[in-house]
């Protein structure tokens, strides 16, 4: 009878647990959890916060004596593994609330204790009461109790990631008043500038402060203070920058760290001591576009890992694929997804990339409540071959990026999106499915049909004098228009080519990139050479803060 052993229950060691017990009917498996809930959905956390889920302990998916019914696996909750001895293949555990510590022997180890928030020691008051972390369950109770029993009225949430971000949206639904402070340019470093600007646009909207470059210095009992001098009022502060894998076990036993100071593993989750494997949030993965060391702390690929290590166990032989990264958000009425690299990666790698961007309806106009998709190819040049996407909207954006992110599994190329036959109905979507729009537009961009700059900038375009022609009609351009820009509408432009000058780039914008560019093919047929597309959204040019 094999002994497994697992350390932590939750999103990579349940699934380890429960994929043992499906290939084993035999084996002896334990899982050890130090918190007191095994099994639960980190995921829907922030949810608890807003009337989703009515209460913490909704997220749970199965408590130990299910386990413990269902599959015959021993679940010891509030039980801590406290050292690993990888000669006498044993470790030793300790009970919450016991001093004495008990041996258990194992023939096979599977570490996945996850992820801790980060806490900058150099943050002021960072240990203060009112500064919490969402990472379990208890941790959701804590904060629940914390807000009606110390009566807060403002939160802040320092980081604007997925975690920053689903935690403002639950708890400004909730009734608090939320500020977000990032350090970056902008919230998601998933996305690039322009596409996160929609995102700040719908925290502003739904009255969410974002403040940008700005970093923390010190929290004190209502007040965050920022390293420009500017102080934010707040009774509870929700700490969301990031987490660091939780290694000190696996070090412990002589487990080599990769350079990006998660767990080192092999292509069967093995790590360097035999016997003890590892997966998860704490775990090193490759990235299969750069074929880099990178970290990846999501869910998919926590119980992916975790199915692959237990098939390598029982003899199967998973193919080792590595991540690239596919992700989705909820934000207020907004769907945000992204797979893949963005345009910020490229540059950092040093790739040749180009991109394409779209900004159609979701279904056919003439339905009832159609809404904007905004999708962004990243692709490489001059191969064509697909490197990453982002959408965002208020319908299911995660469906074009589900489909761009198999085809970059499969190596799948710009002509791969402009050929496969999706599903049309005008209720689901057009009859040029959106993932087709964007390859169509990115084989002309290949092609080198013309030319285009990215709305990002614009900003520069405008402060250098350039010239630029907005394509929307009258009543758009007195809602709002880039400053300087020159009104001349798609319907009007051939009764007044005069106005378009010749003897300098002529850079030509519209709401979705659409009508610019119907007019910059025009004007290239008419022999216009200087014509350039501005790719993107208007929305995407406003700056929200
Ligand atoms: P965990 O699920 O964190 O489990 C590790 C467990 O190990 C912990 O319970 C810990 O107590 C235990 N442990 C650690 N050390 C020991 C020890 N020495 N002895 C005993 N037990 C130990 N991912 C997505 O893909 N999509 C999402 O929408 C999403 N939303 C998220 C929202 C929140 C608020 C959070 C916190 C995470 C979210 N994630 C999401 C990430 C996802 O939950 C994690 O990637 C996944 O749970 C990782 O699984 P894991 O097993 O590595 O770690």
């Amino acid at each position: 009878v094999k002994k497994v052993v697992i350390v932590g229950g939750v999103g990579g060691g349940a699934s380890a647990a429960a994929r043992v017990r499906r290939l084993d009917e035999f084996a002896q498996i334990t899982i050890f959890e130090k918190g007191p809930d095994v099994s639960f959905s980190n995921c829907a956390l922030p949810y608890t916060f807003s009337d989703v889920i009515d209460q913490p302990d909704g997220v749970i998916l199965k408590t130990p004596m299910q386990f413990e019914q269902q599959y015959n696996i021993d679940v010891q909750v509030n039980t801590t593994v406290v050292a690993i001895d990888a000669q006498a293949k044993t470790v030793m555990i300790k009970r919450q609330g016991q001093v004495a510590t008990t041996i258990v022997p194992y023939d096979t180890l599977i570490l996945s204790p996850g992820a801790r928030p980060i806490l900058p020691a150099v943050i002021a008051g960072i240990d203060r009461p009112n500064v919490k972390t969402v990472r379990n369950v208890q941790d959701v109770r804590t904060i629940q109790a914390y807000l009606t029993e110390q009566h807060v009225h403002d939160v802040t949430i320092v980081g604007g990631g997925f975690i920053g971000l689903e935690m403002a949206e639950n708890l400004q639904q909730a009734g608090y008043q939320i500020t977000i402070i990032e350090a970056a340019e902008h919230v998601l470093g998933t996305l690039d500038d322009e596409f996160a600007q929609l995102v700040h646009k719908e925290l502003y909207d739904h009255g969410v402060q974002v403040i940008l470059q700005e970093q923390v210095t010190a929290i004190g009992t209502t007040q965050v203070q920022l390293a420009s001098g500017r102080a934010v009022t707040s009774q509870l502060v929700i700490m969301a920058i990031g987490v660091t894998p939780v290694t000190e076990l696996a070090v412990q036993a002589g487990c080599a760290l990769g350079v990006t100071g998660g767990i080192k593993v092999d292509h069967r989750y093995q790590t360097s001591v035999a016997d003890i494997y590892a997966v998860g949030d704490a775990i090193e993965v490759t990235n299969r576009l750069t074929r880099q060391s990178t970290r990846l702390a999501l869910a998919f690929p926590a119980q992916m890992q975790a199915r692959h290590m237990v098939d390598h166990l029982y003899g199967r032989t998973p193919d080792y694929q590595g991540v690239i990264g596919s992700q989705v958000l909820h934000v207020f009425t907004l769907n945000v997804a992204s797979t893949g690299l963005n345009a910020t990666e490229c540059e950092h790698q040093q790739l040749d990339y180009r991109f394409a961007t779209v900004a159609p309806q979701n279904r056919v106009s003439v339905m009832p409540g159609t809404t904007a998709v905004f999708l962004k190819l990243i692709f490489s040049y001059p191969t064509g071959e697909i490197l990453g996407a982002q959408a965002i909207g208020q319908s299911d954006v995660d469906k074009p990026i589900d489909i761009i992110a198999s085809l970059i599994t499969m190596h799948g190329r710009v002509s791969d999106l402009t050929d496969v036959e999706l599903c049309y109905s005008p209720w689901v979507s057009t009859a040029k499915n959106v993932v087709n729009m964007v390859g169509l537009v990115a084989e002309n961009v290949l092609n080198d049909e013309f030319k285009q700059v990215a709305v990002t900038q614009v900003r520069q375009l405008v402060l250098a004098g350039a010239f630029i022609i907005d394509a929307r009609e009258p009543q758009e351009y007195a809602d709002g228009h880039i400053k300087g820009a020159h009104n001349i509408p798609l319907s009007q432009f051939r009764q007044r080519l005069v106005e378009i000058p010749t003897n300098q780039p002529v850079y030509i914008h519209c709401q979705t990139g659409q009508r610019s560019y119907n007019m910059v093919r025009a004007l290239l047929q008419r022999g216009y050479t200087n014509v350039v597309n501005i790719a993107g959204a208007y929305a995407e040019l406003v700056q929200y803060e």
